[in-house]
């Protein structure tokens, strides 16, 4: 079904924060519309400047994309200022930027004193495009914790059973890559 400018601005205004309390409580009490994924997917296309097809998005900032290299058809993870990161079973956050706050100091930045982590015990990463330096995730951690992947989904299975389409990438293995790709790409320091 050909999706109508009129859904279109729906969703934006929806994503966006300025639909009415009373039109969203519709849209939650209605029934569902089995075309929202293919509005969604029109919406955060058309606001995008590059044409790599979008094939799920991440976050506000993040979608995973078809990409075509060669011969090969992957589906990699890339900003919407342009900005690529690696395919998409591998976590994008070994390739983001990260400010890491460790200190008392740095923690008071954010809390009011005594409303903190204890320093040494948890750690607070926040991950910045290289692209464009948006922030496009928070987590606090353990000190020494592994970045945590937020979002694996198995695009096949989606593809295949629930949107009943083909997914326009080459067939592939559903994986984390992550430590793989740390492996290869991430050579080990003398301490
Ligand atoms: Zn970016």
């Amino acid at each position: 079904m050909e999706v109508t400018k009129e859904q279109i601005k729906r969703m934006g205004s929806m994503l966006d924060g300025c639909m009415s309390s009373k039109e969203l409580f519709q849209v939650i009490a209605d029934e569902k519309d089995p075309h929202a994924f293919d509005v969604l997917i029109t919406y955060v296309q058309g606001k995008v400047a590059w044409t790599e097809p979008i094939l799920l998005p991440l976050t506000d900032h993040l979608m995973i994309v078809a990409k075509e290299t060669g011969k090969q058809r992957q589906a990699i993870v890339k900003c919407t200022c342009g900005h690529e990161f690696t395919e998409y079973r591998v976590n994008w956050k070994v390739q983001a930027n990260v400010y890491v706050r460790r200190s008392e100091e740095s923690f008071q930045e954010l809390y009011p004193q005594g409303m903190h982590a204890t320093e040494g015990w948890h750690e607070i990463r926040e991950y910045y495009c290289p692209g464009c330096f948006a922030l496009l995730d928070v987590e606090a951690v353990p000190p020494g914790y592994p970045p945590v992947f937020d979002a694996l989904p198995d695009l096949q299975t989606f593809y295949r059973d629930w949107l009943m389409r083909s997914l326009p990438v080459d067939p592939h293995e559903f994986e984390d890559f992550t430590t793989q790709y740390i492996a290869d790409n991430f050579a080990q320091r003398e301490v």
